[in-house]
C-alpha cells in the first residue's frame, strides 16, 4: 500500500496528485513527493528493516511506489567502509566511505534512482523509458531497461568517456549522442518528454526518480548503528543526491529511527563546473549557470536542476561547499586508490580533494564522524588517470631481479601499517 499522499511544489506549495508530473504549472517550481509519516511510523521500525533483505527496498515505505518494486530489486545496500588509511592522510580519525562504486548492476549510485523510477514508470503504464545523462544514469537506465524488457532511448553528450558509451550501448538501448553539453541534452529531452509518452526518468518522472537517492542516506545511518554522522561530503552535479540525503536523514529523525541529528552537508564540485559551490560561497540566492569544462564529466551540469535546493540544504545544515581542479581530482582518485583500494571515478576524486580542503579550512574537525560519498566506479573514467606504465621484461628470473631489484626476504608486516584498527568509533 502506498504511503504517498501526493506531490507538492517546493516553491509555492501547490498540491498535485501523484501522477507523472515534475514541474509546477503555476510557478515552474520543482515538485516533491509527500508522504504520510504518521502511517509510516506505525509500520516501520529498526527491527522491521533489519529483518528485510540487504537492498534499498528495506526502506520501501519511504519510497514512492504503490506496490512492490518491479525493477532493480537488488539495488543498494552498498558497503560503508571504515577508512583508516585515507583518514590518516586527511587528518580525520573517524572517516568512512559510502561505496557506491560497487553498486549493482551498473557500478554507480544511479542504480538507486533508476530502480525507483523504472518501477514507477511500470506502475504508470509506460513501455518506453529513457534519460538525459552525463554517463552513469545512461549506464543504469540501459541495464535496468534490458532486464525489465523495456524500450530505452538514452540521450548523452556525444563526447562522453568511451567506457560510459560502451557501458550503455552494450545493453541494446537506442543511444543518442548529442553534439553539445548536458544542458543541451536536457533541453532536448524536455521537448521529447512533452511530445512522446515516454518516461524520461530524470525529466518527467524526476520527483519519483530523485527519491531513490534518499536510500544513500538511510543506509549510512543504519550502517553507523542508527545514527547520523557529523559531516557528509557529497559530489554535486544536478544537486539531487545531496538534497535527498538531507531529506532522508530528516525523515529518519521524524519517524524516530535516529535521534535528532545535526549532520553538516558539504558539497563537492569541479572548478570547471561549480555553479552550486559558487552560489554557496558567494551567498547568492540564485544559481548562475556556467559552461562546464572539467574532466569530471559526470558532474558537468552547468545549469543544475536541484542546485538551489542543494545550496539551501547545505546552508540549513551548517555545511559548506568547495571545488577541485582537474589536477586535484586526479590526485584525489590516486589517494583514495592507494590508501583504501577503492577506485572511484572522477566524481570520487572531486570528493576526496574537497574533503582535504574542508579539513584544511577547519570546517571538518579531526574527530568529526565523517562520511564521504563515492558515487561511481573508476573503470568508467580510467582514461583520465595518469599511471606509471608497467615495465615489461621477458619471463626470466634474472631480468626480473635486474629490473626490479626486489629485497630477497619479504618484509615482516608491521602492525603500524594499520595504525588505528583497534580504535573504535565513539559517538
Ligand atoms: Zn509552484
Amino acid at each position: 500500500m502506498s504511503t504517498v499522499t501526493g506531490l507538492t511544489c517546493r516553491s509555492c506549495g501547490r498540491s498535485y496528485p501523484a501522477e507523472p508530473l515534475s514541474i509546477c504549472d503555476d510557478c515552474f517550481g520543482p515538485l516533491e513527493v509527500v508522504y504520510d509519516y504518521d502511517a509510516i511510523k506505525r509500520v516501520l521500525s529498526r527491527e522491521v528493516i533489519a529483518a528485510r533483505g540487504p537492498s534499498m527496498w528495506r526502506y520501501r515505505e519511504l519510497l514512492p511506489l504503490d506496490g512492490p518494486p518491479r525493477v532493480g530489486l537488488e539495488a543498494g545496500f552498498t558497503p560503508l567502509l571504515r577508512a583508516h588509511r585515507l583518514g590518516a592522510a586527511l587528518g580525520l580519525r573517524r572517516l568512512f566511505i559510502k561505496d557506491d562504486s560497487v553498486s549493482r548492476p551498473s557500478l554507480s549510485f544511479k542504480d538507486r534512482v533508476v530502480a525507483v523510477s523504472l518501477s514507477k514508470a511500470l506502475e504508470f503504464g509506460f513501455d518506453t523509458v529513457g534519460c538525459a545523462s552525463t554517463g552513469n544514469l545512461a549506464n543504469s537506465v540501459a541495464a535496468h531497461a534490458a532486464r525489465a524488457g523495456l524500450r530505452a532511448y538514452i540521450f548523452i553528450p556525444a563526447d562522453l568517456e568511451r567506457a560510459k558509451i560502451i557501458g550503455t550501448t552494450i545493453y541494446g538501448a537506442q543511444v543518442v549522442g548529442i553534439r553539445g553539453n548536458y544542458d543541451d541534452v536536457n533541453r532536448l529531452c524536455s521537448e521529447i518528454a512533452d511530445r512522446y509518452h515516454w518516461a524520461l526518468v530524470n525529466v518527467n518522472l524526476r520527483p519519483y526518480y530523485a527519491e531513490g537517492s534518499k536510500t544513500f542516506g538511510f543506509e549510512i545511518a543504519e550502517q553507523l548503528g542508527w545514527r547520523a554522522p557529523d559531516a557528509i561530503v557529497v559530489p554535486m552535479a544536478g544537486g539531487a543526491l545531496l538534497t535527498k540525503i538531507h531529506k532522508g536523514l530528516k525523515e529518519l529523525e521524524r519517524i524516530g529511527l535516529i535521534p535528532p541529528c545535526a549532520t553538516r552537508l558539504y558539497g563537492a564540485q569541479a572548478s570547471g563546473c561549480n555553479p552550486i559551490t559558487a552560489a554557496v560561497k558567494n551567498h547568492q540566492s540564485r544559481i548562475q549557470p556556467v559552461k562546464p569544462h572539467t574532466i569530471a564529466k559526470s558532474l558537468a551540469i552547468g545549469n543544475p536542476a536541484d542546485g538551489l535546493l542543494a545550496a539551501q540544504a547545505i546552508r540549513e545544515s551548517g555545511g559548506w561547499s568547495e571545488e577541485a581542479t582537474d589536477e586535484e581530482i586526479r590526485q584525489g582518485i590516486a589517494l583514495l586508490s592507494e590508501t583504501e583500494g577503492v577506485f572511484a571515478e572522477t566524481a570520487g576524486g572531486v570528493t576526496v580533494a574537497v574533503t582535504r580542503k574542508l579539513v584544511a579550512q577547519g570546517l571538518i574537525g579531526p574527530d568529526d564522524l565523517t562520511v564521504i560519498a563515492v558515487t561511481g566506479n573508476g573503470l568508467k573514467t580510467a582514461e583520465v588517470c595518469q599511471i606509471n606504465e608497467p615495465r615489461s621484461i621477458d619471463a626470466k628470473l634474472i631480468q626480473f631481479e635486474e629490473t626490479f631489484r626486489p629485497e630477497r626476504r619479504s618484509t615482516v608486516y608491521a602492525k603500524s601499517a594499520h595504525p588505528s584498527t583497534a580504535q573504535e568509533v565513539h559517538c
